[in-house]
């Protein structure tokens, strides 16, 4: 599944690719994603061009004039190719390969623009979805409008994270899992922070110290800025479509490593596999305190 890393090269792969484009038009070969497509909605696109393209979250948007926009959400396999005007086949990002789309059997939408490019949105398992919308503030929108900071942001800070769980009775995993907290954090991030920031993940937040505080915000930028710079750099030649696939993944300290002598120079110990809230939980009990 996507996570806020892959979200945003995707968008920034958008940006060199489409945005100033104008679609031509729009082809739906199939429009039961996660929601419905609108077909009226997306006919609509036809002759605009596309001015911007955000990220916010875990959420693509792909702004046109007069506050018209196109949000989109990758779901569990949602990908975007695109095909320039030599007709030559590029990935937006680097948790998939080229020789994932071999056939157009999961091309559910293809945006056409001039000299016979497209950009395909493939999706094999369609929980992912585009929505369009007009609207001038992202506040009106229901997926957006109760997110938290984003954890690169300034406002994503040491204050508004002592301020937000004063009081809370829960534990710091699911704080750091809860979007209204901070937005764009999954699974896969949260464990590798706690791990980072030597914190156990069953710790009530009212045992969190303002230095732990402080380890967590630095820690949750530092990884994923790392991790956003390591996707972009493995897809620098979007169009070859080997190897690279998984670059990301080696650099995972904890998640995934049950059993797996911690990665910790001075500890021997067994990372340890439990559930909170229903999601898996990796750490190390001598050194996440
Ligand atoms: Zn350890």
């Amino acid at each position: 599944m996507p996570e806020l890393p892959e979200v945003e090269v995707v968008k920034r792969s958008l940006e060199s690719k489409i945005q100033n484009l104008i679609i031509k038009k729009v082809k739906i070969n199939d429009s039961k994603l996660r929601y419905k497509v609108n077909k009226y909605k997306i006919s609509k696109l036809a002759g605009k061009r596309i001015q911007k393209i955000e990220r916010r979250s875990k959420f693509l948007i792909i702004k046109f004039d007069r506050n018209l926009f196109m949000l989109i959400h990758l779901g569990m396999t949602g990908k975007f190719f695109f095909i320039n005007k030599k007709n030559r086949k590029f990935k937006t990002s680097f948790y998939y390969d080229l020789k994932d789309h071999k056939n157009q059997k999961h091309d559910r939408l293809v945006f056409f623009f001039q000299k016979n490019q497209k950009l395909i949105y493939n999706d094999v398992r369609k929980f992912g979805f585009i929505k369009i919308f007009n609207e001038k503030s992202y506040d009106k929108i229901l997926h957006l409008k109760n997110l938290g900071p984003e954890p690169l942001e300034k406002n994503f800070n040491s204050d508004y994270f002592k301020n937000y769980i004063l009081g809370r009775k829960r534990t710091i995993k699911d704080i750091l899992m809860d979007q209204k907290c901070i937005s764009g954090l999954g699974n896969i991030y949260v464990n590798e922070i706690l791990f980072l920031s030597k914190i156990n993940p069953k710790r009530k937040v009212k045992s969190i110290n303002n230095f732990e505080i402080k380890k967590i915000i630095k820690n949750t930028k530092s990884i994923l800025k790392n991790s956003i710079k390591l996707g972009g750099s493995s897809i620098k030649d979007f169009s070859s479509g080997n190897g690279k696939k998984g670059l990301f993944q080696q650099h995972f300290r904890v998640y995934g490593k049950e059993g797996e002598k911690c990665s910790n120079v001075d500890c021997s110990e067994s990372i340890l596999r439990i559930k909170i809230s229903n999601r898996a939980s990796f750490f190390c009990q001598r050194c996440q305190k």
